[in-house]
C-alpha cells in the first residue's frame, strides 16, 4: 500500500528557501557542494555502522558518491549508498529546519535580508535548501539502512512536499534535480569536474561522475580523496584549507586562523582546527553540539565531540584524528576516557598557545577575534582555575587613558602610576557610558588608568579574577581605594568639618543608604554612589534581573 502525504513547509522553511533562491544566485554553484557534503556524511554513518555493528552485513561495501548528470532529461542525480532516511526522517530533515533557536533565526534571517549579508545565511548552513537554486523540482529516493521500504520526497519549493512509498534496490540515497533551463550549464561534465575540484576534492568516499555516451557508461572518480587533515601541511594550500573549513562548519566566511599539528608519542593524534572569523548566532545557547569533529584511522565517530575541547573554546572547529581509541566508543566512554582527556588538554594548550602568539604578532587580527569571541573566552577564568591566569592575560579592553586602542593586563600594569599597587576596573555597558563615570573622576585628575571592561558577564567574571600576576584587582565603584596620596591623608579631617551636614545627609536618606562619607574620589561632581565591598555591583544586579531573579 503507497501512502502519500503532503505537507506545508515550516514558515522558517520558506522564508529561507524564499531568501536563498533570492540572495545566494551569485553563488549557485555550491548546491553541489551542499548535497556531496550531505552524501559524504550518510557515508561516514553508514561506514560508522559497518563497523561496530555486524550484523547489518554492511563489510565490504564499496562507499561512493555517484553524480549522473542527463542532457536530455535535463536531471542531475546525486547518489549515495550511505545511511538513508526514513519517512518520519524525511519529513523532519527534509522539511524542517533542525536547527536550535528558532526565534533568533528568523531574526538573523531579517537582518541578512536588511543587510544583504549572505555569511548570516551561511550560518544556518544552507545545505539541501541550496538546490532549489539551480532546480524546479528535486526528488528524493531514499532507503535507511536495515529497514524494508524505501521512499519517495518531491517538492517544487511552492509552499509543500509530498512523500510517498517507493521501490529502491540498495541502502541510500538518491537526489533528482530537474535542472532550471537558465541554469543547465549544470548538466556539462567540464562545469561538474571543476566545482568539484574546488569544494569537493577532500571529500573521503570517491565522487564518480557517470556519463552515457552511444550507450556506453563512463565512469570518472573526480576528487583526490586524501583525508586533508593527513596530508603534510607544506602540500596543503590555503584555499585547501579554507573549503575544507567552509564544508565542515557549514560557514561562508573564510576561517581567522588554522591550526594543524600533529601529536605523536603514546597518545598519538592529528588535529586540523579553525577559529573562525564570526561568532555563530548560537554561540551563548545552551547547546550541547561543539567541539571538533572525531576520528578513529579516517573513520568518523562523532561530528562534534564536546570532550575534546573546554566549553570556553567551543567556537573552535575541526577535526581530531587518533588511532589510539577503539572504533565503538560511546558518548558515556568518552567523557571519561583518559586517551580524550588528554586530547582536551594538549588542544586547550595549543588554542592559547596560538591566540598568544596571534596576540603579540598579529595585535589587528587579535582584536578580530576578541571582538568575536572573547566573551566566551573570559568564562574561561571563571572556570578553568588552572589556567586563569593565563586566560586573563589574553584579554585586550580599552581604558581610560586607551580609549581608542585596547590594550591588555601587562601593559596595564607596565604603566602604574607612582604609588598605584591595584588594577583598577569598571564594569558598565559602553566605554562611550563608562567615561563619564563620577567615579572615574578622581582617576582621570591623577592620571591613573582605569580599565573599562563592558562585557555582559564580566561583573561576575572580573569580580571572581580577584587578582593578576599578585596585583589585585579593584573595582572603582567598590569600597575603598588604596592609594598613597596626601589628598586622602587629610580626608578625615574634612569629614569631621563636614560632619553635620553629612549626619543630615545619612538621616534624611537613612531608608536608601548604608553611609555618607566624605570622599577624595571627586573633582566635579557633589557626589556619587560607591558600593560596599561585598556588594552586588550595578551591572550584575542588572544581570540577575536580566536572568529573572
Ligand atoms: P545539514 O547537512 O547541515 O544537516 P542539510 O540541509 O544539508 O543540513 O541536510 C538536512 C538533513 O537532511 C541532514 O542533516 C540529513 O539528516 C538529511 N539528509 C540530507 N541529505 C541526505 C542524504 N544524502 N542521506 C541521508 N540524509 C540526508
Ligand atoms: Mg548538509
Amino acid at each position: 500500500l503507497a501512502i502519500m502525504e503532503r505537507f506545508e513547509f515550516k514558515a522558517e522553511v520558506k522564508e529561507l528557501l524564499n531568501l536563498v533562491i533570492n540572495s545566494l544566485y551569485s553563488h549557485k554553484e555550491i548546491f553541489l557542494r551542499e548535497l556531496i557534503s550531505n552524501a559524504s556524511d550518510a557515508i561516514d554513518k553508514a561506514r560508522y555502522l559497518s563497523l561496530t555493528n555486524t550484523e547489518l552485513n554492511l563489510a565490504g561495501t564499496e562507499w561512493k558518491i555517484q553524480i549522473v548528470p542527463d542532457k536530455d532529461a535535463k536531471t542531475l542525480k546525486v547518489i549515495d549508498n550511505g545511511v538513508g532516511m526514513n519517512r518520519e526522517e524525511a519529513i523532519n530533515n527534509l522539511g524542517t529546519i533542525a536547527k536550535s533557536g528558532t526565534k533568533d533565526f528568523i531574526e538573523t534571517l531579517k537582518k541578512a535580508k536588511e543587510t544583504g549579508d549572505i555569511n548570516l545565511i551561511g550560518q544556518f548552513g544552507v545545505g539541501f535548501y541550496s538546490a532549489f537554486m539551480v532546480a524546479e523540482k528535486i526528488e528524493v529516493i531514499s532507503k535507511k539502512i536495515g529497514e524494508e521500504k524505501a521512499i519517495k520526497w518531491r517538492s517544487t519549493a511552492n509552499g509543500s512536499f509530498e512523500i510517498e512509498d517507493a521501490e529502491k534496490e540498495g541502502y541510500g540515497t538518491t537526489v533528482i534535480l530537474y535542472i532550471k533551463e537558465e541554469d543547465k550549464e549544470f548538466l556539462d561534465e567540464w562545469r561538474i569536474k571543476q566545482i568539484v575540484k574546488k569544494y569537493s576534492d577532500y571529500i573521503g568516499y570517491p565522487i564518480v561522475l557517470s556519463t552515457t555516451k552511444d550507450g556506453k557508461v563512463k565512469e570518472e572518480t573526480l576528487n583526490s580523496m586524501q583525508a586533508i587533515w593527513l596530508k603534510s601541511k607544506s602540500e596543503i594550500k590555503p584555499e585547501e584549507y579554507n573549503e575544507f573549513y567552509k564544508h565542515i562548519s557549514h560557514d561562508f566566511n573564510d576561517p581567522l586562523e588554522t591550526i594543524h599539528y600533529k601529536v605523536e608519542g603514546t597518545n598519538e593524534f592529528t588535529a586540523l582546527l579553525f577559529i573562525p572569523s564570526k561568532k555563530p548566532f548560537d554561540i551563548y545557547y545552551k547547546s550541547p553540539k561543539f567541539g571538533p569533529a572525531l576520528y578513529v584511522n579516517k573513520v568518523q565517530i562523532m561530528d562534534a565531540c564536546e570532550d575534546l575541547v573546554p566549553p570556553y573554546l567551543r567556537f573552535v572547529k575541526g577535526v581530531v584524528d587518533s588511532s589510539d581509541l577503539p572504533l565503538n566508543v560511546s558518548r558515556e566512554m568518552l567523557q571519561n576516557n583518559r586517551q580524550v582527556a588528554n586530547i582536551n588538554k594538549n588542544i586547550t594548550k595549543k588554542v592559547l598557545d596560538t591566540l598568544k602568539g596571534m596576540k603579540k604578532n598579529d595585535p589587528e587580527k587579535y582584536k578580530k577575534f576578541f571582538v568575536e569571541f572573547g566573551n566566551v573566552l573570559k568564562e574561561g577564568i571563571h572556570t578553568d582555575f588552572e589556567r586563569r591566569e593565563e586566560i586573563a592575560s589574553l584579554m585586550i579592553f580599552n581604558t581610560l587613558n586607551n580609549r581608542d586602542k585596547m590594550i591588555d593586563l601587562d601593559t596595564y600594569v607596565e604603566n602604574f602610576k607612582d604609588g598605584q599597587e591595584e588594577i583598577y576596573y569598571i564594569v558598565g555597558r559602553s566605554v562611550e557610558e563608562l567615561i563619564n563615570s563620577p567615579q572615574l573622576e578622581y582617576f582621570k585628575t591623577k592620571g591613573i588608568d582605569v580599565i573599562l571592561f563592558t562585557g555582559e558577564f564580566d561583573e561576575i567574571i572580573i569580580g571572581g579574577l580577584f587578582e593578576y600576576k599578585g596585583k589585585k584587582l579593584k573595582s572603582v565603584t567598590k569600597g575603598d581605594i588604596k592609594i598613597k596620596d596626601d589628598d586622602v591623608k587629610d580626608i578625615k579631617e574634612k569629614e569631621e568639618s563636614y560632619r553635620p551636614l553629612l549626619d543630615r545627609i545619612k538621616e534624611d536618606l537613612k531608608e536608601d543608604l548604608q553611609d555618607v562619607k566624605a570622599s577624595a574620589r571627586l573633582t566635579d561632581s557633589l557626589c556619587c554612589l560607591v558600593m560596599d565591598e561585598n556588594a552586588m555591583d550595578e551591572s550584575m544586579r542588572r544581570l540577575f534581573e536580566s536572568m529573572g531573579q
